[in-house]
């Protein structure tokens, strides 16, 4: 398959910010999206722009040291979350941070959402923990999301929201999705009775393929 060009990455950005606002992942100018370039660099939304007014020209362009290389408006003030995950993985192409409502629920509670469906597992990689409080913003918030997403598509954000990645923003936005709506089947499911989750052994199974779509290695 041919990658993608380079302005066939920041439409993808582009895509997916909108649609995280379309589909009620977020609300106002909340959330941001990432994607690796092509030349190595990172395109990112910018920071307090209205999704819907949002074009191409808005976008921002960073080294992966985080300095702006294109770009006349400032990038997502959680520049640093999405080029610590782009840097430490090179398989990864793409990352979003949103506030998925119920994703939300489990961050205030410190909760993991378990991989209750294999379809969870498959594109996931298993449970999705709860990191560990950090400031929004901070590089200490980058460095623990980064270190959670080693073989998982994603984190919840103690006290903030979701991170997701894959290798293109359709991608991503397809776990943030998942992730969300599984959040809410769990919230709603435990009302039912106790959670019962996939066998280990098939929740492994599952997993592997995850790992193997991300790196080419069981
Ligand atoms: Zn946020």
């Amino acid at each position: 398959m041919t990658p993608p060009s380079d302005t066939e990455v920041r439409e993808a950005v582009l895509w997916a910010a909108q649609e995280m606002l379309r589909s009620g992942l977020v609300e106002g100018t909340a959330g941001n999206v990432a994607a690796r370039l092509p030349d190595g660099n990172a395109v990112l939304t910018p920071s307090s722009l209205d999704y819907l007014d949002m074009t191409l020209d808005d976008l921002v362009v960073c080294a992966p040291d985080g300095c702006v290389v294109e770009g006349h408006r400032s990038p997502t003030s959680e520049k640093q979350l999405h080029l610590a995950v782009l840097n430490a993985y090179p398989e990864i192409g793409a990352t979003l941070h949103c506030h998925a409502k119920h994703v939300q629920m489990f961050a205030i509670t410190h909760q993991p959402i378990p991989a209750v469906v294999e379809e969870f597992d498959v594109y996931v990689g298993g449970d999705v923990e709860c990191s560990d409080y950090r400031e929004t913003g901070s590089q200490e918030l980058a460095d623990e999301v980064a270190r959670r997403v080693a073989d998982r598509a994603a984190v919840v954000m103690a006290n903030h929201g979701l991170f997701a990645c894959g290798k293109t923003p359709k991608d991503a936005l397809h776990v943030a999705s998942l992730v969300e709506r599984t959040a809410e089947v769990v919230w709603g499911a435990q009302s039912l009775g106790p959670i019962v989750g996939v066998p280990d052994e098939i929740g492994a199974k599952y997993a592997s393929y995850y790992r193997y779509g991300r790196t080419g290695k069981f």
